[in-house]
């Protein structure tokens, strides 16, 4: 096995393509030096080394690797001239940690090794320099100290803050000869203190210890819970880079600093950005020690005025690079170019300048904002370095959420006062008065207020007030909550369970961290980061132009899968539209009954749809005007029917209103709509008092109303009466829904309605379905004398329906994949309660996502895979979607691009993401 990669001008044993094995770090120096940057030469252990580190142990894999180690320091003695451990010319060297995907800061490096009593001793002779070289000294014993040796860092800031203040030193360059060697002293004091060991003097050793360290600081609790965050996974480890030193401590004409090829948070580039100090070495700039200066003299000028500095004590204490080192400064700006132009994309670099001479420590793509990833990207293609689809293949799908949200304006952000943290439920920003209730949000809204609604959990009730609110809290439930779910289709700001909020719905106010808020208070959440700040936070609205709408056509150019989106109103349904939705795959018409009054008739409808179903059994009779006939003694069972009716008569121009502003929205795109789905009992009121009122409204005692609600209940809803066995227990809903969706599509020009009947499990209850459909749209086209196209297909979200989708496409004209209930039944998770353990099952590896986030493509994927094929080959060119969260989940969508899927639907807030992600599949593939 192979462990150790020399990388020099000479010779680089890796490339920019290497990155698993040697990681980027050490990847990206080798490509540098094989394109002849000025990158000191050195040389990497590998990933595989890390891994044999954890796997073999230390023993074994250093008993390997060392004699490999000390052939790439010959060579790196003989490539510098320098030799390690001892003079005329020692040989330094940097420790550097680096995996295959970047985690800033997250592990650790040592400089300056290889300093022992002989070595600065003859390093003091060479450079001439005695002040460099303790500078140098103290920071590798603070450096190692720390990381190999795990004294606490604070410790040595401490004794370095003793003597400045001592020697009345401002800065760490104002220490002269003696004060270092003060701090020296002090520092090798702790070391003995804290470890019981002296410092070590064996050159050799220092650099195992310093390899042993890196491998070590993988796996510390910074490094895992970053992984853990940013979804790292299926690493090997990090490579340890072990680097000749330049020093950008050792003089005035010395420096050090970071820069990036555009500005990673706009992706302008009006100049080159970047920080730079003089006579300073490694973190110093990030560290915020001393303030660092610009690269630029453009942006040093600009900088100077946003900090109200004139432009003579710009120049005297703070002048730029380009100022100060013209030379240095036009190199790095030449490799700028030449990077950018190899790399392809924006490039965040570190380098130092040693005695006027430019070095580069390293490159990698740089972190961006979502602004900055859309705007370089379009800005690459116009200056010919990237192709279309290359500008296509840089946009993180992910990130796009950031662009179409409203977001806060940072100062002002800056600036709040946070009072809790909760779960990022919903990205975006909100801003506004606190309401406890779904009714006073729409009430408050409707006064043209903004509301943040909080509640202790959302249920089916409280769409309404959620629609209306700027945001939505609720100290309870996951990402998969009620409120999480519903905010993200709806795109409302929303953070989910913040714990530290205790909410009293009676006295109106919730109280956390000691700060008590009242109803009409104004909070502001941060939806993105699952922050809730107390007060008023100015936003800004997105723009859906610029440099976002190039990249979303060229996103359309080349993607070849359809993209719709979930939505039940002409407001959703118009803001995806504006988003680029090709139609709606799903429209949930229950949610148009909690509007206003329609809940009544609703309620109306089932109380006496039992009675209806009962009497029509009794006299087998359907038709309910000969029904009434039959019955016309029995005032009781008269009045039943009336209610029936009168439900109905008071539901379908509802219903066809709606369905004429979402066609109206549409203008011509095609909609599926879903008959009616969830189990009754959602539309009753629980509580005693909702009883009452609902038993005086309908002219019943409340006993009645209680005794009903009781035998609705069900063990296990979801698997218990709706979908489709609603309409087949209870036909007149499938043939009022089918009826409201004809008329309109009569009356408004182009619509293209596709029914689309619900939980179907076997085929015969498509058929009866079916039916009832089409009898009713053959009533209507005769009443209205039209011809109506109408599509009539399926949801494919129960296992058997998938199984048997041969079968089913012989009835059905499309299929559309229920992924939410699919997934619910397929794995066997209730989608209610496994929060319980889905986390769990996530952080132990049985699942590698949350299902009903990401497609579990190993098993639910197959079910729609199957069903795909098995479809189309009963019915040639069968139309096939999907419609559930998945549907805006980047490798869901690649999933359902690669399954040949015609469309995706998702929440109107998510179809960017889903016709980026869409084009990426295509053209990866
Ligand atoms: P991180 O991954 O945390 O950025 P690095 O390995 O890049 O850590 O090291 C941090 C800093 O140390 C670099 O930005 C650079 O300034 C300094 N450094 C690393 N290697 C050398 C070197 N060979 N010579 C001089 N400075 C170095
Ligand atoms: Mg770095
Ligand atoms: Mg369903």
């Amino acid at each position: 096995m192979k462990y150790v990669y020399s990388f020099s001008k000479e010779r680089a044993e890796g490339d920019r393509g290497m990155k698993e094995l040697l990681g980027g770090k050490g990847a990206n120096l080798a490509e540098m030096a094989s394109l002849g940057m000025p990158v000191p030469p050195g040389f990497t252990c590998s990933t595989k080394a890390c891994d044999a580190y954890y796997t073999l142990g230390k023993s074994k894999l250093f008993a390997a690797m060392k004699p490999e180690i000390e052939s790439a320091l010959k060579r790196l003695e003989k490539a510098t001239g320098k030799t390690f451990g001892k003079g005329p010319n020692p040989l330094l060297l940097s420790v550097r940690s680096g995996a295959a995907v970047s985690m800033p800061g997250m592990m650790d490096t040592v400089l300056n090794l290889g300093l022992t009593p002989t070595t600065i001793k003859a390093l003091t002779k060479s450079s001439g320099n005695e002040r460099f070289v303790l500078d140098s000294y103290r920071r590798f014993i603070q450096m190692f100290g720390n990381v190999v040796m795990g004294v606490d860092h604070h410790e040595f800031e401490h004794e370095l803050a003793a003597v400045k203040k001592a020697r009345r030193a401002k800065l760490d360059t104002d220490l002269d000869v003696a004060g270092l060697n003060d701090v020296i002293e002090r520092y090798l004091k702790v070391i003995k203190k804290k470890t019981g060991k002296d410092f070590p003097t064996n050159p050799m050793a220092q650099l195992m210890d310093g390899i042993d360290a890196v491998f070590r600081s993988w796996n510390n609790p910074r490094a895992n819970k970053y992984r853990e965050l940013n979804d790292i996974r299926g690493l090997l480890g990090t490579a340890v880079n072990v680097q000749t030193m330049v020093f950008g401590n050792s003089g005035e004409n010395s420096a050090t600093g970071v820069a990036f090829t555009r500005d990673p948070s706009t992706g302008e580039h009006k100049y080159f950005y970047g920080e730079y100090l003089i006579n300073a070495q490694g973190e110093d700039v990030v560290a915020g020690i001393r303030t660092p200066q610009q690269i630029t003299l453009k942006g040093s000028r600009e900088w100077a005025k946003s900090q109200g500095i004139s432009e003579k004590d710009r120049k005297a204490d703070y002048p730029s690079l380009e100022e100060v080192m013209p030379k240095a400064f036009k190199e790095l700006d030449r490799i700028r170019v030449k990077l950018e132009k190899h790399y392809k994309d924006m490039q965040d670099l570190e380098f130092t300048i040693e005695n006027g001479e430019l070095f580069i420590l390293q490159t990698r793509n740089g972190k961006r904002t979502a602004q900055a990833a859309v705007k370089i990207a379009t800005d690459l293609v116009k200056e010919k370095v990237i192709t279309e689809k290359q500008a296509v293949l840089s946009v993180d799908p992910g990130a796009l959420d950031q662009l179409l949200h409203p977001v806060f304006v940072k100062a002002s952000e800056e600036k709040a006062k946070q009072i809790a943290v909760g779960l990022p439920a919903s990205p975006g920003a909100a801003t506004g008065q606190v309401v406890f209730t779904a009714d006073d949000a729409e009430a408050w809204a409707a006064q043209g207020k903004k509301v943040i609604l909080c509640r202790t959990e959302t249920s089916p009730e409280d769409i309404g007030g959620m629609h209306a609110a700027d945001g939505v809290l609720t100290s309870r439930g996951g990402m998969t909550s009620h409120a999480a779910v519903v905010a993200r289709q709806m795109g409302t700001c929303c953070v989910a369970g913040v714990g530290d909020v205790e909410i009293n719905y009676k006295t109106k106010r919730f109280t956390c961290s000691g700060v008590t808020i009242k109803e009409g208070d104004w909070i502001s959440l941060n939806g993105s980061k699952g922050v809730v700040y107390k007060g008023e936070v100015e936003t800004v609205e997105p723009s859906l132009t610029g440099p976002f709408g190039t990249i979303m056509k060229l996103a359309d150019k080349y993607r070849k899968l359809g993209v719709r989106t979930n939505a039940d109103t002409p407001q959703d349904t118009a803001t995806a539209v504006r988003y680029g939705a090709e139609g709606i795959g799903l429209c949930r018409t229950e949610h148009m009954f909690f509007e206003g009054d329609r809940i009544l008739s609703l309620r109306r409808l089932i109380l006496v749809a039992e009675t209806i179903k009962r009497l029509r059994e009794e006299h087998g009779i359907e038709d309910l005007a000969a029904l009434q006939k039959a019955v016309s003694k029995d005032k009781k069972a008269v009045d039943a029917i009336k209610q029936y009716k009168q439900a109905f008569r008071e539901l379908l121009p509802l219903q066809r209103k709606d369905f004429v502003g979402i066609f109206k929205a549409l203008k011509g795109r095609p909609a599926t709509i879903r008959m009616f789905d969830p189990p009754l009992h959602e539309f009753l009121p629980h509580d005693a008092a909702g009883q009452k009122e609902m038993a005086e409204t309908m002219g019943v005692r409340p006993a009645d109303i209680k005794k009903l609600v009781e035998a609705l209940h069900e063990f296990n809803p979801m698997l218990g009466h709706r979908g489709c066995r609603l309409g087949i227990t209870y036909p007149d809903i499938t043939e009022m829904q089918t009826r409201a969706i004809c008329e309109a599509a009569a009356s408004v020009k182009g619509s293209k309605p596709e029914i689309m009947i619900p939980l179907i499990g076997n085929v015969k209850e498509l058929v009866n379905q079916k039916a009832v459909v089409e009898r009713t749209i053959a009533d209507v086209e005769a009443k209205k004398g039209v011809k109506l196209d109408i599509l009539i297909g399926t949801m494919i979200e129960v296992p058997r329906a998938a199984l048997t989708a041969d079968e089913i496409a012989k009835e059905a004209e499309f299929f559309s994949f229920g992924t939410n209930d699919l997934t619910q039944m397929g794995c066997g998770f209730s989608r209610d309660d496994a929060g319980k353990f889905l986390k769990d099952y996530v952080a132990m590896g049985i699942y590698e996502k949350d299902p009903f986030q990401v497609l579990d493509q190993a098993g639910v994927g197959k079910l729609v895979e199957m069903a795909t094929v098995n479809g189309r080959k009963a019915r040639k060119g069968l139309k096939v979607g999907i419609c559930g969260e998945h549907g805006g989940e980047p490798s869901s969508v690649e999933f359902c691009h690669r399954t040949g899927l015609d469309y995706v639907s998702c929440s109107p807030f998510r179809v960017p993401i889903a016709r980026l992600a869409a084009a990426q599949a295509a053209i990866r593939r």
